[in-house]
């Protein structure tokens, strides 16, 4: 998905826009623990195009003076967005940090939609006419108090997306990456991967922006590392800012079938590593904790199990997620990890026969009444499966409204105890029968 980024000096109204074009999804993102308090990054929609929306202004440079918090701030943008979105205050007029801020997107070439902010009223229109000055053509007029204008401001970012996106890889080459806060190991993973016996490295791509993802074969299947060399990467930025290397895991995530969540055995699991495996279910991928370091601790015959017991308290949301415990220094159980992203990739592109599916429901049902809601009874009459990565299912009831969430969880469950979906979340929609 493309990336569009909300540039501007602070109190133009930045974070209003935002939650304006993000809409409803905020409250869906709501539901994943760990995700919450984040409200930087976003996926958002037009016209059937997906793509993601990243605050700028809510990035946390630290207690840097204002000008260079801007600038930085900036700076993100150019490097990670496609697309920028250049916002500025029509009651204020062009101000000083406004030319500093277009002074380093004129130089980046990166395609600049200006806004002009709290034209709330037609009289106000005129307004934007100074705003030419900035030099990024046509300024659209927006008012985040009345959410007016936006349609034509979107109009003009999707025309600035990428043509031809879309698939990179072949169907049934498995993509996948390592996140992870810094020093967990994620960089000596891969080349524990990649220096593995019967791993073939056949090239290494460049792809998108400067992502550059790792191929190789193991046992005639085909794999991309996505985005190898950014987790080495570390600049200044990347240091100072800690949400700015989440944004980068990000994108990794999107371009990925599976994730491996890395954790460091040394230090447990702290809040930064629910954020990071937040993301990663949010967005409906395969996911693997793994837990390296493991040759780094002291243990005995209970460790293996607190660590995991203290890992599903810590991530109930990934319940479904295997976990597997890892040495990138002595190589302990590396050879078990590409056959388990196998295994999670096929669960997460795996479709099951509409018949057997409705046998396992119907039986689920008989044996758990469904909830009632006022005296009315839910009625599951008919369950299909309509896409996969992740698997979806429909579930066509009498009424949406009557299907509890522990009702769905409890379908859920029957689902993967049939079929075996380890690894890969599962979604399923009610929807009220025709
Ligand atoms: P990244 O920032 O997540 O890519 O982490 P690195 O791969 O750069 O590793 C950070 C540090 O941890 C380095 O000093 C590694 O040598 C060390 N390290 C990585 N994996 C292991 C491991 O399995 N065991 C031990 N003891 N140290 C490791």
């Amino acid at each position: 998905n493309p990336v569009v980024a909300i540039v501007g000096r602070p109190n133009v109204g930045k974070s209003t826009i935002f939650n304006r074009i993000v809409g409803e999804r905020i409250s869906i993102v709501e539901d994943v623990p760990g995700v919450t308090r984040d409200r930087i990054y976003s996926r958002a929609e037009w016209l059937n195009h997906s793509f993601y929306l990243i605050d700028t202004g809510g990035i946390d440079i630290g207690d840097e003076p204002l000008l260079v918090q801007i600038r930085q701030q900036a700076e993100i943008a150019i490097d990670e967005a496609d697309v920028i979105i250049f916002m500025t205050n029509g009651r204020d007029g062009v101000t000083a940090a406004d030319e500093e801020v277009a002074k380093l997107l004129r130089r980046s070439n990166k395609p600049v939609v200006l806004a002009v902010n709290k034209i709330d009223n037609p009289e106000m229109r005129d307004l934007i006419y100074d705003f030419y000055a900035l030099g990024f053509g046509e300024p659209y007029p927006i008012s985040g108090a009345h959410g007016t204008g936006l349609g034509d401001l979107l109009d003009a970012v999707v025309r600035h997306f990428p043509k031809g996106g879309g698939q990179e890889y072949e169907e049934d080459v498995i993509k996948f990456c390592l996140i992870g806060r810094p020093n967990v190991g994620k960089s000596s993973l891969v080349n524990a991967i990649l220096g593995e016996e019967r791993v073939i490295v056949s090239d290494i791509a460049g792809t998108t922006r400067d992502a550059v993802d790792t191929s190789f074969v193991r046992e005639g299947q085909e794999y991309v590392i996505i985005d190898t060399a950014g987790m080495r990467k570390r600049g200044k930025i990347y240091e100072s800012t800690e949400k700015y290397s989440v944004l980068r895991a990000l994108r990794a995530i999107e371009r990925s079938d599976v994730v491996l969540v890395v954790l460091n055995a040394e230090e447990g699991i702290i809040e930064q590593d629910k954020k990071i495996a937040g993301y990663a279910h949010e967005a409906g991928r395969g996911v693997i904790l793994v837990v390296n370091k493991w040759d780094a601790i002291e243990k005995d015959d209970k460790t293996m199990a607190e660590f995991e017991r203290k890992i599903r308290d810590h991530f109930p949301f990934l319940d479904y997620a295997p976990i597997l415990f890892v040495s990138a220094k002595t190589k302990q159980r590396l050879h078990k990890l590409l056959p388990l992203v196998q295994l999670v990739s096929d669960n997460h592109a795996m479709r099951v026969q509409t018949n057997v599916l409705n046998e396992v429901i119907m039986d689920a049902v008989a044996m758990n009444p469904t909830p009632t809601h006022n005296g009315r009874r839910l009625k599951v009459y008919y369950m299909t499966q309509v896409a996969v990565k992740p698997p979806t299912f429909v579930a066509f009831v009498n009424d949406p409204e009557l299907m509890h969430f522990s009702y769905e969880r409890f379908l859920e469950n029957r689902i993967r105890d049939a079929f075996g979906f380890e690894g890969t979340p599962i979604k399923i929609i009610a929807r009220p029968r025709k």
